[in-house]
């Protein structure tokens, strides 16, 4: 890239860090953290600060939930379709601001531009879908079976909600959250990832601006997160809880919550087998393992955390997958051809490395990659590993960076009982060009989600979520608004 081509990125960039809010969201109002403290943004490519965002404390804790609580009333009585309309005209703008929301995201998390944009108008989608979703509430009523009494059901928002997101899509896990809560009526406390909050910060502006009333979406972000979460899930105002972030952290919350018994929902972390028949399209499974690895330099929930390949076409994925994962230009997101940014800091590079090392030292071989890349930011090389023994533990544990290990198998029910052998249940990944295997796997394959001949399942028209340590509840879908809304029955002698 020209020196001239990276002076306009530079001011770029420093415009649109300008007009980004970095004051916390409450009521209505940018305020600054009660105590004054700061927290700093960091450019995972550099490691240089992008900005410094307010550091909440306990008392904004509060202050956000009492914004939202106080607003609960009236947003719940606001007409479904004045609801809607937010929605859709947040849609709207997130896809005309799409440019800049994905270059902001890009700084602050790392994932290239691309990819960035994909985020964005990804996460646009989940508004457009529940703006459609919010005039579709509908309870039912019904004769009782001896006739003498009708059943009415009527559903009623669940309430103000806490809300707590992860660093890796800092729009999308957002978006999941926050649009069938405005559907459904409720109001809500956001706290974003303390590594990416500025994505928040422009949504919250961008909603204000489309004209979703004060309170009704508050965000706070913090350093001293669990001290600032604990007492608002001990607050009796607060009716529920949705959480995507670490199984680790997830079980923590469900602890705190238990006092109160407050609704929840959990999208923690995952560990999915991507399994390769021996009559499976060897290119498109190829191509499958390239997006559900990759994706967001492999730091997904849904990557591909352990490729299962039948022996007889092992060697040829294997030479296959190398080829495609040598070819990635590793950068910085913002530069052309970028294909793989940096891990998001420091620990997470040095545990991906930690990984590989053991793997290698179980008896892996290296196919390309297994090395950090760079002397700045916290790049690691696309790495392709074989003869991964299942004792290694990469095999157990998420990866989160762009690291294949690829074992083999025999046949299908020992694929199917090794894909399972594992706490999580998020995804799996399944190529077959059988429709009785497909059926199978579909069946047998313990996760919330399987992908058939596709390397990626996010879609905004289908419940998004997983089982066993992998967590419960559904994003997305006819499945998302339920998760924000009560059942009330009503009994009616006539
Ligand atoms: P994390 O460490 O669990 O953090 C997630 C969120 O929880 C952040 O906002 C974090 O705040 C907050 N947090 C951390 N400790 C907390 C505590 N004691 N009390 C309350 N909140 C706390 O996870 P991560 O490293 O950001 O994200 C990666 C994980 O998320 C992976 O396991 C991944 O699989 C999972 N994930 C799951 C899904 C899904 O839909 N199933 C989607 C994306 C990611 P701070 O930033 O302030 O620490």
């Amino acid at each position: 890239m020209s020196e001239n081509a990276n002076q306009t990125n530079a001011s770029t960039e420093q415009r649109l860090l300008a007009g980004v809010p970095t004051d916390l969201f409450i009521g209505g109002k940018w305020v600054p953290g009660s105590d004054g403290r700061t927290i700093s943004v960091e450019d995972p490519s550099t490691g240089a600060t992008l900005a410094e965002v307010a550091d909440a404390t306990v008392a904004d804790g509060s202050a956000a939930l009492d914004a939202a609580v106080a607003a609960q009333r009236d947003w719940a009585a606001t007409a479904p379709r004045d609801r809607g309309e937010i929605l859709r005209a947040a849609y709207e703008r997130i896809v005309s601001r799409a440019d800049d929301l994905a270059l902001l995201m890009t700084l602050e998390m790392g994932k290239p531009l691309a990819e960035a944009k994909g985020e964005v108008v990804y996460a646009a989608e989940f508004f457009r879908w529940f703006s459609e979703e919010a005039v579709r509430i509908g309870g039912r009523y019904a004769t009782a079976p001896n006739g003498a009494t009708r059943l009415m059901t009527i559903k009623q928002p669940v309430g103000p909600t806490l809300m707590i997101t992860p660093w890796n899509f800092p729009l999308a896990m957002g978006t999941r959250k926050i649009g069938p809560a405005i559907a459904a009526g409720c109001t809500m406390v956001v706290k974003p990832a303390s590594q990416t909050p500025l994505s928040m910060y422009a949504l919250a502006d961008l909603l204000a601006e489309c004209g979703l009333p004060a309170g009704v979406l508050n965000v706070v972000t913090t350093s001293r997160t669990g001290q600032v979460v604990e007492p608002l899930l001990k607050d009796s105002r607060l009716r529920k809880l949705t959480f995507t972030g670490s199984t680790a952290v997830g079980k923590v919350l469900v602890g705190q919550s238990a006092d109160q018994l407050l609704r929840m929902s959990m999208e923690l972390g995952g560990n999915a087998p991507f399994i390769v028949f021996a009559d499976a399209d060897l290119d498109r499974a190829v191509q499958g393992a390239m997006l559900a690895k990759m994706r967001n330099m492999g730091e997904a929930c849904t990557a591909a955390n352990r490729f299962l390949v039948h022996r007889s076409v092992a060697e040829e994925f294997g030479t296959k997958l190398a080829e495609r994962m040598r070819a990635l230009t590793v950068g910085r997101g913002t530069e052309d051809g970028v294909e793989v940014g940096p891990l998001i800091d420091g620990r997470a590079r040095d545990g991906v490395a930690e990984l590989v090392q053991d793997a290698v030292s179980r008896g892996a071989q290296v196919v390309c990659g297994g090395q950090t890349v760079g002397d700045q930011g916290y790049f690691y090389a696309p790495t392709v590993l074989t003869g991964v023994p299942d004792e290694a533990r990469m095999v157990r544990e998420e990866i989160f960076g762009p690291v294949a290990p690829i074992g083999t198998f025999d046949d299908d029910d020992e694929v199917i009982a090794r894909a399972n052998d594992t706490e999580y249940g998020l995804v799996a990944y399944a190529f077959t060009r059988d429709l009785s295997r497909t059926l199978k796997v579909s069946e047998q394959l313990e996760f919330g989600m399987v992908g058939i001949n596709q390397g990626v399942v996010s879609n905004p028209a289908a419940p998004f979520g997983g089982v066993k340590a992998s967590g419960f509840g559904r994003e997305g879908g006819f499945e998302g608004i339920e998760e924000y809304l009560e059942v009330k029955y009503v009994g009616i002698a006539p």
